[in-house]
């Protein structure tokens, strides 16, 4: 496949399901890939990238940052609070709010630097015990507390049980969004993408479609 399949198949989804040209934002998920798949992209012009773990997206951004100024990363992986620190300086938006302890520290770094990512909160919309996220009936309290803490909370995202047909995932999600004003909507991956902008998505999260399969292996 490779970034212009991926772009035009997000193009055609976009007119398909009645979305604007543009509404919905590709990132392009490097973790773990090989540095020159990652830089051949950046040469290809795209500059919107996801992150899973900090030490990696610490290990390999600034450099890249330096020769494309414009870039954006996002961090989509579990963050750990005491990572938060680096992560508010690395990254430009980080989708993985999902409790409080998380909240209160990303709010105490946003009062001391004047400034924060923006922010995404996941919703373990499958109530997978292993996967990380806020239930969907703690969303309202916890989006409330979240504002109430002035943090600029821009949507939801979620990651749909993988051996479940995800739509109604990313229908519940769009309906959490909409019932909290929230416009943003991480949702959809390499297998689904297209049935998330059906639904919604603002922010597609895509790796392997666009790099090729990742190698933990060789990390
Ligand atoms: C790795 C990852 C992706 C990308 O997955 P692909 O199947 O390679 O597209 C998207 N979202 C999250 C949260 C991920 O961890």
């Amino acid at each position: 496949m490779g970034l212009h399949e991926i772009e035009t198949r997000i193009a055609e989804a976009e007119a398909k399901y009645g979305r604007a040209p543009g509404s919905v934002a590709l990132i392009a998920v490097s973790k773990v890939q090989p540095a020159e798949r990652v830089e051949a992209v950046l040469r290809e012009g795209h500059r919107l990238f996801g992150e899973n773990y900090v030490q990696e997206a610490q290990g390999k951004w600034p450099a890249w940052r330096a020769a494309f100024p414009d870039v954006a990363v996002h961090m989509i992986g579990p963050l750990q609070t005491n990572k938060a620190k680096i992560a508010v300086d690395l990254f430009e938006a980080i989708h993985t709010l999902d409790r409080p302890s998380l909240a209160t520290k990303l709010a105490n770094l946003a009062q001391a630097r004047g400034a924060s990512p923006d922010l995404f909160i996941q919703v373990n919309t499958g109530r997978e015990p292993q996967k990380a996220g806020v239930l969907p009936e703690d969303l309202d309290a916890f989006v409330a507390e979240a504002r109430a803490m002035d943090l600029p909370v821009q949507g939801l995202m979620c990651i749909p049980p993988e051996d479940e047909d995800p739509a109604p995932h990313f229908a519940a999600l769009a309906g959490m969004a909409a019932r909290n004003g929230l416009a943003g909507l991480s949702m959809g991956m390499s297998s689904d993408f297209e049935a998330a902008i059906a639904a919604g998505a603002t922010h597609v999260r895509v790796g392997s479609a666009i790099f090729g399969a990742r190698d933990y292996a060789a990390r």
